[in-house]
């Protein structure tokens, strides 16, 4: 029996960058992987090189094509995932389009999210509500400050096992991943801090991803492979763990 394989973390947009979803189709064929959660580019989001970012008219729809963009494939496609990419502007209306998850991000020194904002609030109420899982790539203290906010009303995943969230074992010593509701994913992410965190929380909470084009997806599913897990182990991390998070099955916990 083949096991199916998803990356849970692909960057995938047309209009700042070049990576249609037919290049995203290809280098997965290369890796014998099946779909893919798909997250528009930063680069189509917001001005990352500019730390006093103004949200325009045109950024704002430079946005919205990003994310239905992927929406669009989502319908077209099986196996295929969008996140809602969210900023400033917190469409909360958009979540119920379909998406199945949601995708924060931001790197010291780039423009930040607008926390204290009433629509934040709103937006993550309904975020709750759709139990969408969040892919968290923020500061060290803004990660701390999300989770204790957010408090295990809905999963998030910490992308390159917190490699830009602090550093791996920074997070790791400080126990984040102690929290059953803090997922983290392999993209870009050494083999060794993969098996430490194994060896510690089991392979209920880690999830293949490439972080493409970062990383590259058959490069990462090999460092994934190079874990020495068992068939059963292996097929929780490159498929059921991402599935179930984004409701697609059951949850074996429930
Ligand atoms: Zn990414």
């Amino acid at each position: 029996m083949t096991i199916k394989i998803i990356d849970s973390h692909m960057h995938c947009g047309i209009q700042n960058v070049d990576q249609p979803f037919e290049m995203i189709r290809a280098y997965l064929d290369r890796g014998g992987i099946d779909g893919a959660c798909l997250y528009a580019p930063v680069e189509d989001i917001y001005d990352r090189y500019s730390f006093h970012f103004e949200d325009t008219a045109a950024w704002m729809a430079c946005r919205q094509m990003a994310n239905d963009y992927l929406l669009d494939i989502q319908e077209r496609n099986n196996d295929y995932f969008a996140y809602y990419f969210v900023w400033n502007d917190f469409k909360t209306e958009e979540l119920k389009k379909g998406y199945r998850g949601v995708k924060w991000h931001r790197h010291e020194y780039e423009p930040v999210y607008h926390y204290d904002d009433p629509r934040c609030e709103d937006f993550l109420q309904e975020v709750y509500r759709l139990k969408l899982p969040i892919v968290l790539e923020e500061s060290y203290e803004n990660t701390r400050y999300f989770i204790g906010r957010v408090n295990g009303r809905t999963p998030i995943i910490i992308p390159h096992m917190g490699g830009l969230n602090g550093g791996f074992s920074y997070l790791f010593n400080a126990g984040i991943w102690d929290n059953e509701t803090i997922y983290a994913d392999t993209a870009l992410a050494s083999t060794r801090e993969m098996e430490q965190f194994v060896y510690r929380y089991g392979v209920n909470r880690l999830l293949f991803g490439s972080d493409f084009p970062f990383g590259f997806p058959a490069d990462e599913l090999h460092k994934v492979k190079k874990l020495g897990l068992t068939s059963d182990e292996y097929e929780r991390v490159v498929f059921h763990n991402i599935m179930e998070l984004i409701g697609i099955e059951k949850s074996h916990r429930s």
